[in-house]
């Protein structure tokens, strides 16, 4: 059984008010569990326990942290199956998406169980004055994590590990769809010796006063937000009033371009994995699509097949390619996008009907010839939807890419690495796929420019959001 109570100071508890809410199963829309739902109170008392241990667990040695880690990534590892499951459960996605997530989300730890013991720190004369400079990294203190219902264990695990690395306390407010893996984890995270307290986390349907909460306690430091660009830019102006540190991922326009010269094949893969891995339910997804003229239908034809063949279904069922979608506001969002790209103009080729409920599933779907205006081709899909477009000239295809207020990741399909890494330089995104239809990588710092977000996760990057530089400075 999952744990569905709050876990505050490492005891799982009622919220003070008692209340709780329902979490549905995605593909028939039954209930899975009442989960609680923190108060204010709730969250003061998470303050308090987690100021107290993050003192303590500050005080303990790099090495030390660094091996908690390791046990959580190992804890992790033996407990996958149950996480695929939750996770299918409660966010839908097909179980070959949330084997590919669970594994991504344990490597966080394994990551940064190697980078706690990285620190910098230099001592050294300064030229001029001839005074010592230390200078020296610490925890910055208190972070609240707020994490999407897209990826429920990934997203969680690349803000733990890091600030936990660190030496941060954290405080973790889940998506109210997928509160259940977050809560899972704890487990992991107690068995793997994480000091109660270090770490609490608390669903809540009352979200806004909730957080203000924490917001406005001085010993909160680091605000580390995964969600959509509207949300972001409501904590950002909430992280002014006490100056936090804002670490920002945010929503994403994804362009994948394939030259004429492109491997066609590989490109077809990669736009598999680039628009439906997580049925387009992220951030990375492809949501622009342009094509050369000169390899256009045949890149179209290839593409239309594999999509047309993808299972639908309940994703817990072995040989289900592609799940529902989260909930009925998303498939009815992803569903008004192609009608109404159909009615400026573009031409449906595969899917594009909402198949009889109860559920949210959504066929795999492929438009050609979408025009400009057509919504889709402006805005942020989040499903199986794949809007391709025709373009002949390498130089306004890349002007047309990077005309989006986002910047989170491009793809580009090229024959000629050179060429590739051209283009690639002149696409104003934080991450670029070239000749790759995925860029997440544990290793690698996540992250976009412009209004995808304001800081880096993973990496050696990822550390850096929940530490602060202390500079000492004398004489001998
Ligand atoms: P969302 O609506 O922004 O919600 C994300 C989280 O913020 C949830 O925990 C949500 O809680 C919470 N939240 C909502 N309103 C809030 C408020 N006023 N103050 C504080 N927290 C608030 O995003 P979503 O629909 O879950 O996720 C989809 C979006 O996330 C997409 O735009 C996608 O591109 C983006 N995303 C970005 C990345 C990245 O790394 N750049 C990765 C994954 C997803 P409730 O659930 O209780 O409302």
């Amino acid at each position: 059984m999952t744990p569905t109570q709050l876990y505050i100071d490492g005891q799982w508890s009622d919220a003070t008010d008692k209340r709780t809410f329902a979490v549905l199963n995605p593909f028939d829309e039954t209930e899975l569990a009442q989960v609680a739902s923190a108060t204010t109170e709730d969250m003061a008392r998470a303050l308090d326990c987690a100021d107290r241990a993050q003192k303590q667990w500050a005080a303990t040695t790099p090495r030390h942290k660094a091996e908690v880690l390791r046990k959580a990534f190992e804890i992790f590892q033996r407990r996958l199956p149950e996480f695929i499951e939750i996770i299918t459960l409660e966010n839908g996605k097909a179980k070959s998406d949330a084997t590919g997530e669970a594994n991504y989300a344990a490597e966080f730890f394994r990551w940064y169980a190697e980078e706690a013991v990285r620190a910098e720190g230099h001592y050294g004369m300064a030229p001029a004055s001839g005074a010592r400079t230390l200078v020296h990294e610490r925890p910055a203190g208190l972070a609240l994590l707020i994490t999407p219902w897209n990826y429920p264990a990934a997203m969680g695990t690349r803000k733990i590990a890091p600030a936990l690395a660190a030496g941060c306390g954290v405080i973790l407010k889940p998506a109210s769809e997928t509160p259940l893996t977050s809560l899972l984890l704890m487990e992991v995270l107690e068995e793997a010796g994480v000091p109660a307290g270090l770490v609490n986390v608390l669903p809540t349907r009352n979200t806004g006063p909730v957080i203000d909460q924490a917001l406005n306690d001085p010993r909160v430091r680091v605000v580390s937000f995964t969600g959509s660009t509207e949300v972001g830019r409501t904590l950002l102006a909430g992280c002014a009033r006490n100056v936090l540190n804002p670490a920002m991922e945010l929503g994403g326009n994804a362009p994948f371009i394939v030259c004429e010269d492109a491997d066609i094949d590989a490109a077809v893969e990669g736009l598999m994995v680039a628009k439906m891995r997580n049925i387009g339910e992220a951030c990375t997804a492809a949501n622009r699509i342009y094509v050369h003229d000169a390899v256009h239908d045949q890149f179209v034809e290839k593409f239309s097949a594999k999509m047309a063949a993808l299972s639908l279904g309940n994703g817990l069922e072995d040989g289900i390619d592609v799940g529902p979608l989260v909930n009925a506001s998303t498939r009815n969002k992803v569903h008004q996008f192609v009608e109404q790209a159909v009615e400026v103009g573009a031409k449906l080729v595969v899917g594009g009907t909402l198949p009889d409920g109860p559920g949210f599933l959504y066929p795999p779907t492929v438009l050609v010839d979408v025009p400009d205006n057509a919504a889709c081709a402006q805005d942020e899909i989040f499903g199986p939807v794949a809007a391709i477009q025709r373009f002949s000239d390498e130089a306004e295809v890349i002007a047309k890419a990077n005309n989006t207020e986002y910047g989170l990741v491009a793809y580009v399909y090229a024959g000629e690495l050179g060429r590739g890494l051209k283009i690639s330089e002149q696409l104003q995104f934080g991450m670029i796929g070239l000749n790759r239809g995925l860029v997440s990588d544990p290793a690698a710092p996540f992250g976009g420019v412009k209004q995808s977000g304001i800081g880096r996760e993973g990496g050696r990057e990822g550390i850096r959001e929940f530490i602060e530089t202390q500079y000492i400075s004398t004489v001998i």
